[in-house]
């Protein structure tokens, strides 16, 4: 299969980049790794008149610590950030999730800006920014804004970025100290899409119960879902097999998949409640092994 005919343009830095943006508008696509967008011109269900390539633009790949949390430029590659030290000391839930994006082929061309950017509700990272509270920098004519999950993610394949802002950056805090977190997802072969993933992070106060959590779910509606109700009922408890059972029922009743080819949406409702006791019980022994060291 071939795209349809478009113009290429390849930019080298990123205001010349802006500067095609404003001027093509709509009728233009930006290509990052391609790993979701060339599929779509490939099976012409993206008609684009031009292509505005990122990949000469090197100021937009970097990793780096800032505010208290860590920086990755839109255009590093998951792959980078699965191999990072920094990323697998500091943010542990993130280099497990990008770590079961495709296959090792597709992380090593896929970008976390485009990920973010193409806004896929199955994909890993856009749950991973919902379950840290994160934020993205989208840049534009009118200068730059960061913006937080629940407003960036609108609804399937849609953001708040307006036609003529690129995503920049995006940017997670670093976890507080006593933090466990576990990436979790079920998918049908190695590789594919997840069914249902859920990212699970359970801080502990200094008298060992749970002072924060956050749930963070993908493949249950339109956008990467957190369940609010379950993180409620666990602050102030023990970490312990009962009450990581009832947030999983909870999680299991307040989420609203539809049911697809892949899946039913009771299956995919079950799949939740079992990730989430997994995730909190797998989350709990990492501190337990912490506090032992
Ligand atoms: P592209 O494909 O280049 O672009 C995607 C979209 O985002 C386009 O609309 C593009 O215009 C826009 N865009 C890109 N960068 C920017 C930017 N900086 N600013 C504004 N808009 C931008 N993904 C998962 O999350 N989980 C999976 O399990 C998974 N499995 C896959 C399996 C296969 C076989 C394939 C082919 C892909 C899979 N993917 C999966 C998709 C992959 O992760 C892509 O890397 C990701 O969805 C898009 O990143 P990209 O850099 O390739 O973006």
């Amino acid at each position: 299969m071939k795209p349809p005919r478009f113009t290429y343009h390849d930019p080298t830095q990123l205001p010349e980049a802006l500067e095609l943006l404003a001027q093509l508008g709509a009728d233009s696509k930006v290509l990052a790794g391609g790993q979701s967008l060339i599929p779509l011109l490939n099976m012409r269900m993206a008609h684009p008149e031009h292509l505005i390539d990122l990949n000469r633009i090197h100021e937009l790949a970097y990793l780096s610590e800032r505010d208290g949390g860590i920086a990755i430029g839109a255009m590093t590659r998951h792959r980078t950030v699965e191999r990072s030290t920094l990323i697998r000391k500091r943010l542990p839930l993130l280099a497990q999730a990008v770590g079961q994006i495709g296959h090792v082929q597709i992380r090593t061309r896929g970008t976390i800006g485009g990920s973010v950017a193409h806004a896929d509700p199955a994909a890993e990272l856009p749950a991973v920014l919902a379950a840290f509270d994160g934020h993205v920098t989208l840049t534009g004519p009118s200068g730059i804004r960061q913006v937080g999950p629940e407003d960036f993610f609108i609804t399937y394949l849609t953001t708040s970025a307006a036609p003529d802002e690129l995503l920049t950056e995006v940017w997670f805090p670093a976890p507080p100290p006593r933090t466990g977190q576990t990436w979790l997802e079920l998918a049908r072969r190695h590789g594919d899409y997840a069914l249902v993933g859920l990212g699970a992070s359970l801080t502990l106060a200094d008298d060992g119960t749970i002072a924060d959590t956050r749930l963070a779910l993908t493949g249950v509606g339109p956008t990467p879902v957190r369940a609010r109700s379950a993180e409620a009922r666990l602050r102030g408890e023990r970490p312990g097999a009962a009450v990581f059972g009832e947030a999983g029922r909870l999680v299991a009743q307040e989420v609203e998949p539809d049911s697809d080819i892949h899946a039913s949406a009771d299956y995919r409702r079950h799949v939740a409640g079992i990730l989430t006791l997994r995730a909190l019980e797998a989350a709990a022994q990492q501190l337990t092994g912490a506090a032992t060291a």
